[in-house]
This record gives structure tokens, sequence and C-alpha cells, in this order.
């Protein structure tokens, strides 16, 4: 009963007062998400902690989103026009395409006819888990930022090398459940098959694109897009940066290889499509009460 009521508290709270006048504003324009794991309720905590969301907390944000905003496909972005002109456009976007995100989280919006983008990093398939993840849960207490940024800055985000290098130092990976770990790809076929979800590319092994050759940059860029495309039907020609992280160069690097545009994470609004290769996106951390969510994507913050 409680939780009902908090629910139609929130519910009205998302729907009146200051968060109504903020979405009147924002009606013109978008707010694209940025999402990465969604798990079943009672798992318990692992890796990073701010990237795996309960489902029904998924279920909630995507309740209220459904309530206060026009949720339309990414690629309708580079369009224009708004189907619901009273309402502001939301965007669904998922990083990495974790297990649980492509299990739980795709039959969440399935079920609701939402159409979606997941981000695969091909190279990491088959892998047990996310070095993010790994790393965060072997030193005890979550990723340090010193550690992260040594892994992101000297070791290139690489993920095998980061491992060595973790290993060298004694940090034991401790095993993350099933969820943990990327998608295969016959759960990736699934999705294709059985959801209004599309696949956009997250570079080929998650590296840091700013830190490589001109030539290993093509490449990462380059193949998941051809991998994609060879086994999906719902590929589109779009990128996630690993990390959030673009540079002029980059920028220009994804353009050669083909893409329509990429997404940065940034947190802006978008009113008029401006560089459509750091398209702007909101990350929305596991730990946000569905009040900070409704507050964040009505444009109060
Ligand atoms: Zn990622």
């Amino acid at each position: 009963m409680r939780a009902a009521l908090k629910a139609v508290g929130e519910l009205v709270l998302a729907r009146g007062g200051p968060a109504r006048l903020a979405r009147r504003l924002r009606r013109g324009e978008a707010l694209v998400l940025a999402y990465h794991n969604v798990v079943e309720d009672g798992t318990p905590t692992f890796g990073d902690h701010s990237l795996h969301l309960p489902r029904s907390a998924f279920a909630r944000q995507l309740d209220l989103l459904q309530a206060t905003h026009e949720v339309v496909p990414l690629a309708s972005l580079l369009e224009g026009g708004n189907p619901d002109p009273d309402r502001p456009r939301a965007v669904l976007t998922f990083d990495d395409a974790y297990q649980g995100m492509v299990t739980v989280g795709a039959r969440e919006l399935a079920g609701r006819g939402l159409p979606a983008t997941i981000f695969v990093a091909p190279g990491l398939i088959g892998s047990r888990s996310f070095w993010w993840d790994a790393l965060a849960d072997a030193a005890g207490e979550g990723l340090a930022p010193e550690l992260r940024q040594h892994a992101l800055d000297a070791l290139a985000g690489r993920d095998a090398e980061i491992r060595r290098w973790a290993a060298e130092r004694g940090l034991r990976e401790i095993g993350l459940p099933e969820c943990a770990r990327p998608a295969t790809e016959a759960e990736l076929d699934w999705v294709d098959r059985n959801t209004g979800i599309t696949f956009g590319a997250h570079t080929w092994g998650h590296p840091n694109l700013l830190r490589l050759s001109d030539y290993a940059l093509a490449e990462e860029l380059a193949r998941p897009l051809a991998w994609l495309r060879a086994r999906f039907a719902r590929v589109l020609p779009w990128l996630s940066y690993p990390y959030g992280f673009h540079s002029p160069e980059v920028r220009r690097a994804a353009e050669s290889a083909g893409y329509h545009a990429a997404l940065s994470l940034e947190g802006h609004w978008i009113g008029t499509l401006g560089d459509r290769f750091a398209v702007s996106r909101l990350n929305i951390p596991a730990g946000l009460s569905t009040h900070g969510f409704a507050t964040q994507t009505a444009g109060l913050r």
C-alpha cells in the first residue's frame, strides 16, 4: 500500500507543478537517456553499482516517461519533427549490451512496445565480465578514481591490458553474476527477432578512442558496424563513444567510417541537432531516485 501511494505521489509530482511547466518549455526538444544494465530485483549489488538498475526501478522510470514524454526511436532525431508537439521527446539508449539488459531490460521494453537502441562492442562478446565491474569488486571498495584514470589513460581503456595489469598487482577478480557479462550473439539475435530494439556500435573492443593511433582508431570504428550488419536486421549506423570520450579527430574518423551520427554523454537536451557526431545524452545512474528521474527528465536540475 505504501509503495502504491508512493508511486501515485511520484506520478503526481511528475505530472504537476514545476515539472509540468519545465516540460512545456522543452516540448520542442528531445532528451536522449543513457543506461547500461537492467537486473532482476534482489540481485546482490556488484561491480560498478551505478550501472546496474533493478527491474522494478526501471519499470517505474518507463511508467513516468510514458506519462510525460513521447518515446521515439533514436534515428528519428535526424529526421526532426515531433509526433506529439505538446510533449518533449525521449530516446532510450543502452551501452555495452549487458546480459541483464538484453534479457530483463529488453523484455520490459518489448512488453510496452517501446523503441530503444543497444550499443554493442562485439570484441568483448564471450568475455565473462567488463573490466570496470571486475576491478571494482576485486578492489573491494569500488573502482578508485586513480585506478580508473590509469586504466583509461596509460592502458587506453583496453580490457585485456587492464586485466593483465591488475593481475600483476594481485587484484583477483571475484565471480560476478551472469547478468554482468556481455550478451552472447544468440541473446542479441533473440532481441533482433523479438523486440523493437535496434543495435548500434560501441566500437570493437571498448578502448579510449583518444589514446589510439589513426590506424587503430579506424579499425575500432569500422569492424563493429560490419559485424553487426552481417548478423542482424535492425542495425543503425550510430556510434556510442566508449566512456563518452571524443575529440574533433575521433568525430571525423566516425564520419569517415560510415556512421550517420554518434552519441556522447554531456547531458544536454537537444533542440536543433548541432554536431551529429556529438549528440548529447543524459546518463541515468542506478542510484537515481524516481523523484530525481522525474526532475531530471523534466529539465529541472
Ligand atoms: Zn560502454
